[in-house]
């Protein structure tokens, strides 16, 4: 594994996405491997139908993106120094963000918009969660750790190479500890100043939905909860809530279909200090939860909707819509005259513009008025490369509903 002689040749006309620098390649844009046979995971170069170097990425046959771009410029070699200087440069940027010490989790590597394809790093406190998502970077998992050791210097990493695209790669699911320490199972970390009890090892994603932080603080800040009585639908660890409580909600229902989730946002409502019996943390499925609540003539102040991805790819796109429309449909039909619903889609095939029509056909079918305040998108640890749109993939709206 290392730098291969070998040039992947594109089809002609194929090039012009490489041009304009986005770091996929798919298997069917090339017309040829010339100069050698490369392994999986060697860096090769990229050039057009008339042989003319685009760039160098590295090489994974058995995935549909064949080739994953890590440089545009012909002179720059991939040597440890470059992987060094690219993460280097992610953390400098992370820590110009100021979070600490008011917020002591958050992404430091946000795969391709970073320049570092299919490696993903979140900062929990003293702790590191990674995840090698592709071949190229499984290869160079040693080289990566030590590299994140040396910038980052964490006490601890943890490997969660569990999401499934990983298969799509032919690489196996992976969750262990990669270096140093053990986290504790209770970790306490803080997001703008509140506590969050995170278990790095089982927790969703890498522990927590770090990308949701300004979303929490936008949808429940005092001017709409206090004295609200607020709905959290999809709640996981109660991330919304948790802020809810913090600027006096009423009451505050939970519901998600995974119990440990709910047991998680009761401990975090706990470590804040809060002692809330009129709260509630219902265990289904929130279609399900929903319809009842719209039965049985229930209302809320504020709903927030977060639901899981829909859109796995892209047959699921028209059903995703239909689930959405579904979910937005029934929000509407149990939210007060004058009361808000946040909105979230966090699957990257659905854009923003198709999500808004969605609420759109839910408003008009449950003959409400809706009004967007504010349209709600990742953090800015989770930046978005403009040649790479497919990285913003939660998008949301906070809404006014008469
Ligand atoms: N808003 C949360 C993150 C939500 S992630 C935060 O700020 O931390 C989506 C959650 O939906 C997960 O916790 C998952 O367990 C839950 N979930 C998935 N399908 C569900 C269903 N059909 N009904 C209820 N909850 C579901």
């Amino acid at each position: 594994m290392g730098q291969s002689t070998a040039t992947l040749e594109l089809k002609k006309g194929r090039d012009k996405p490489v041009r304009n620098r986005h770091p996929w390649i798919f298997s069917g844009a090339i017309a040829t491997i010339a100069g050698g046979s490369p392994e999986p995971g060697d860096v090769v170069d990229i050039c057009d139908s008339k042989r003319r170097w685009l760039a160098r990425g590295y090489y994974n046959p058995r995935s549909q993106i064949v080739a994953r771009i890590i440089t545009w410029q012909q002179s720059e070699e991939i040597n440890s120094d470059f992987w060094n200087n690219r993460i280097r440069q992610a953390i400098d940027n992370r820590i110009s963000l100021g979070f600490e010490p008011a917020t002591t989790a958050y992404r430091l590597i946000n795969a391709e918009s970073d320049g570092l394809p299919g490696l993903i790093v979140d900062r929990y406190d003293e702790f590191l969660v990674l995840q090698f998502l592709t071949l190229g970077t499984d290869r160079r998992r040693e080289l990566l750790t030590n590299a994140l050791v040396m910038n980052a210097e964490p006490a601890g990493i943890v490997e969660r190479s569990d999401a499934k695209i990983r298969k799509r790669e032919g690489l196996s699911l992976v969750s262990e500890l990669r270096y140093g320490a053990s986290p504790p199972a209770g970790l306490t970390i803080l997001e703008n100043r509140m506590k969050f009890d995170v278990d790095l090892f089982k927790g969703q994603k890498t522990g927590l939905y770090l990308d949701q932080r300004d979303n929490r603080k936008a949808v429940c800040g005092r001017i709409f909860v206090e004295a609200r009585e607020v709905l959290n639908v999809f709640s996981y660890t109660g991330g919304f809530s948790v802020y809810a409580a913090h600027n006096g909600a009423t009451s505050i229902t939970n519901i998600d279909v995974s119990a440990d989730a709910l047991e998680g946002a009761k401990r975090n409502m706990g470590l804040n200090g809060f002692d809330r019996p009129q709260d509630e943390y219902i265990t289904g499925n929130a279609f399900e939860i929903l319809r009842r609540y719209r039965d049985s003539g229930r209302q809320f102040d504020v709903v927030i909707l977060d639901p899981p991805k829909f859109a796995h790819q892209r047959s699921d796109i028209n059903a995703a819509c239909r689930g959405y429309k579904d979910l937005n449909w029934l929000a509407l039909r149990i939210l007060r005259p004058g009361g808000l619903l946040a909105t979230f889609s966090c699957s990257g095939l659905i854009s923003a513009d198709l999500f808004q029509k969605v609420v759109f056909g839910a408003a008009i079918d449950a003959r409400r008025q809706v009004q967007i305040m504010k349209h709600l998108g990742h953090s800015p640890d989770h930046p978005v490369s403009i040649t790479f749109p497919e990285s913003a993939y939660l998008k949301g709206f906070l809404c006014r509903v008469h």
